[in-house]
């Protein structure tokens, strides 16, 4: 507080002060004594009202203040004071101020008084305003910096969720992101709802419907409260008993990235400045998610062979390495297929390179479908592939080994009438194996069966044995 009180009254204006006596402490009187205290070139020498309890004198006595509980101008005879603040809004108090004889002290009373007071009201509000927006921005800053410090998609996708939810309020909320190419929107993040709720985590974006409009738009759709919405039709959100939403579209320059949604169970009303924050908040979940996408793009560029899109060697033997130790440790069994292409030298002196290329690609086209989205696929050698299956026996290994190869071999994917086929080498870790074998070892284990498959006559899987002899498998080259 700026406020200095003056030890000794007398000679005041020598010293730069003016010296202030203030009548009627009520909202107003409290309001206007704020302001003064602020200013250090003012002495407030009296507060005073009929009323004790008055807000201003409460503020008056906290500040350390002279009160005085009465009639003001008996008061005033006694003090040296140059100007006089009366906000009582009474007439007869106005004249009998303006009135009072041989008076030494200007007053700002009536109509002028109150100028006063609306204007700092006025103030006031802008101050509460000022401070809220500092509050929301603050906020905002703390996602941003929540972003900056998310490794992973999941990480980014909460926090962007975690940033609507702290900004308006509202106890729920989800991301969806969207795949213009299909387009569909992924549920990526959610909170406050269910777990029913990630059930159905793709939706598509139907013509004419919500979910179109919102990504048409350049700003967020307000839905109040949806009984008012009979449009709103979406199962899900209605069974989970949301009442009101917002939906901001998050777009880029280059279109839409997805919808961030932020939802109640009560219909509420929404505020202008609450939506300015979401706008914001939406350009911040923009940059992130975009400067997330490019690096995952370049990590992607790092991990897959360029011709077929798989994985290439350096990233199958991080993986391998860690599937291995994980099925060890957990006992759990693992198997490693590796497929090698049959006379594919063949291929490439009769149809060239450039055919044998396609040929690759083909084929590593064919293999992307035919193979379980939780199986690892990598390009390990020129025209060899490696499958790795975790959670996955001898078995369950030759019976996917066999889908690929009859695939294979029933695909057109030569020129003319020839046809190409791969033979099928499979090694595994066995549940009660009692020494972690090396990554290589496990290799040499699927290329000793490969190796067996091939003297066998090719277009065909073995299995690896361990007594060094390869089985012959089941599945046999007519
Ligand atoms: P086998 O049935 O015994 O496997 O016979 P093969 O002719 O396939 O023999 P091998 O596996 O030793 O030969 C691999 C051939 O694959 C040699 C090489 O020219 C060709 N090749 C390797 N990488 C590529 C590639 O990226 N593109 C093309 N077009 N050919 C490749
Ligand atoms: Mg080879
Ligand atoms: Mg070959």
């Amino acid at each position: 507080m700026s406020f200095q009180r003056m030890k000794n009254v007398s000679g005041s204006h020598k010293e730069g002060f003016t010296r202030v006596f203030l009548i009627g402490a009520g909202k107003g009187g409290k309001a206007v004594l704020t302001r003064l205290l602020r200013f250090n070139w003012v002495q407030i020498v009296g507060v005073s009202d009929l009323n004790e309890q008055a807000p201003g004198i409460l503020l008056a006595q906290e500040a350390g203040l002279p009160v005085f509980i009465g009639d003001p101008l008996q008061f005033l005879q006694g003090l040296d004071v140059d100007l006089t603040f009366d906000l009582t809004g009474d007439h007869l108090m106005h004249t009998r101020l303006l009135n009072l004889p041989s008076r030494s002290f200007d007053v700002v009373t009536g109509a002028v008084s109150y100028l006063l007071w609306s204007v700092i009201q006025e103030l006031e509000e802008q101050e509460i305003q000022l401070r809220a927006h500092l509050g929301e921005h603050r906020v905002l800053l703390e996602i941003n910096q929540m972003l900056s410090r998310s490794e992973t998609s999941e990480q980014i996708f909460e926090a962007i969720v975690m940033g609507g939810i702290r900004m308006t309020g509202m106890p729920a909320g989800s991301l969806s992101i969207f795949d213009k190419e299909k387009q569909q929107l992924f549920l990526v993040a959610a909170k406050g709802f269910s777990s029913e709720f990630f059930k159905n985590p793709v939706y598509s974006v139907r013509p004419g419907g919500l979910t179109e409009h919102i990504l048409s738009r350049n700003e967020p759709v307000l839905i109040p409260n949806i009984a008012e919405f009979p449009s709103f039709n979406n199962p899900v959100l209605l069974k989970e008993g949301i009442r009101s939403l917002i939906a901001v579209p998050l777009l880029s320059e280059k279109g839409p990235v997805g919808i961030l949604y932020n939802d109640d169970f009560k219909s509420r009303t929404f505020t202008s400045s609450m939506l300015e924050v979401l706008r914001r908040l939406a350009t911040l979940a923009v940059i992130a998610i975009q400067k997330q996408q490019a690096l995952e793009e370049i990590k992607s560029l790092s991990i897959r062979d360029p011709l077929t899109a798989m994985y290439n060697r350096r990233y199958l033997s991080e993986i391998l390495a860690a599937e291995m130790d994980r099925a060890f440790r957990l006992h759990r069994p693992l198997s490693l297929l590796l497929i090698d292409i049959d006379h594919f030298k063949a291929v490439n002196d009769r149809y060239g390179h450039v055919v044998g290329d396609q040929v690759l690609h083909g084929l590593a086209k064919l293999f992307a479908l035919i193979i379980r989205p939780y199986d690892t696929i990598a390009r390990y050698g020129g025209e060899e592939f490696i499958l790795l299956m975790s959670e996955t026996d001898a078995e369950e290994a030759l019976a996917v080994a066999e889908r690929l190869r009859e695939a294979t071999a029933s695909e057109k994917l030569l020129p003319e009438e020839a046809v190409l086929t791969c033979s099928f080498g499979i090694g595994m870790l066995k549940p009660d194996e009692t020494r972690l074998p090396t990554p290589e070892e496990l290799i040499q284990r699927a290329d000793k069966a490969l190796y067996e498959a091939k003297r066998a006559g090719r277009n065909r899987v073995h299995v690896f044995r361990d007594d060094s002899a390869a089985s012959p498998s089941r599945t046999e080259n007519n």
